[in-house]
């Protein structure tokens, strides 16, 4: 089966009204790109960089949004307010919402129904500590976060699954190839749809990105440090469309 491809940036807190240059960058350089391009910015910037990225091939996320559609939530974001400022997307269950905010499976399952609510595409973190990888436990990990952070009715067309090892976030730390294989078939077997897309994040960089796009099961990845540069981020796309 060929499944579709995504590169994901996420910004994380980086980036003022100045780096437009960069998505208005990246936008130039890949009119038309053969795997799907998506950008994650912080809020601030989703409506000025959806009017910068306007008739271009890169489509918009968001980091996070609340489980509820509105409310007394004071600095918390609905995914309907992701969507009306132009999103398609939203990561949910990042290792740092995860470690920072104390969000559970259950918080993270409830968030992908809030996406999936308001027609966005919920990209799915999951991934395991240092710890629970030397205590041989990955699987497991995986597994159990996949089982509660996955509300039924995921499907291909509503759901991305990135695998990001808390370990290799931003660390420049990166699995070999076989553990990466190894989560990604665990995935590929696990997924209620088997035709979802599987990202790997964590220290992915122009340099490393063509080596982990030839593991089997890798259809993209989800990007941090790498994804703030157009160029960066721009020889990682190509990596993937070579792929
Ligand atoms: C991430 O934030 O999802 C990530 C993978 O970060 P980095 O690429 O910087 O490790």
């Amino acid at each position: 089966m060929s499944r579709r491809k995504l590169a994901a940036g996420n910004w994380k807190m980086n980036g003022l009204r100045a780096h437009l240059d960069e998505a208005r960058a990246l936008a130039a350089a890949h009119p038309a790109p053969s795997v799907g391009v998506l950008l994650c910015p912080p809020a601030t910037l989703l409506a000025p960089m959806a009017e910068a990225l306007k008739g271009s091939a890169v489509a918009l996320g968001g980091q996070d949004c609340h489980a509820a559609p509105k409310g007394a939530h004071t600095g918390d974001i609905a995914a309907a307010m992701l969507a009306d400022a132009g999103a398609s997307h939203v990561i949910v269950g990042h290792s740092e919402r995860r470690a920072d905010h104390g969000e559970t499976d259950a918080d993270v399952a409830a968030k992908v129904r809030a996406a999936w609510q308001v027609g966005l595409v919920a990209v799915v973190c999951l991934g395991e500590t240092e710890a629970q990888r030397d205590a041989g436990e990955t699987l497991g990990v995986i597994g159990a976060q996949l089982a509660g952070s996955l509300p039924d009715g995921a499907t291909a067309s509503n759901t991305v699954i990135a695998y990001e090892p808390v370990w290799a976030i931003g660390t420049g730390r990166t699995p070999d190839r076989d553990q990466i294989a190894e989560v990604h078939d665990f995935l590929r077997r696990a997924v209620p749809d088997a035709a979802t897309m599987l990202l790997y994040g964590g220290s992915v960089n122009p340099a490393n990105a063509s080596d982990i796009f030839a593991i089997a099961n890798v259809d993209g990845a989800l990007v941090g440090g790498a994804s703030l540069k157009a160029d960066d981020f721009g020889q990682i796309i190509q990596a993937l469309e070579r792929a």
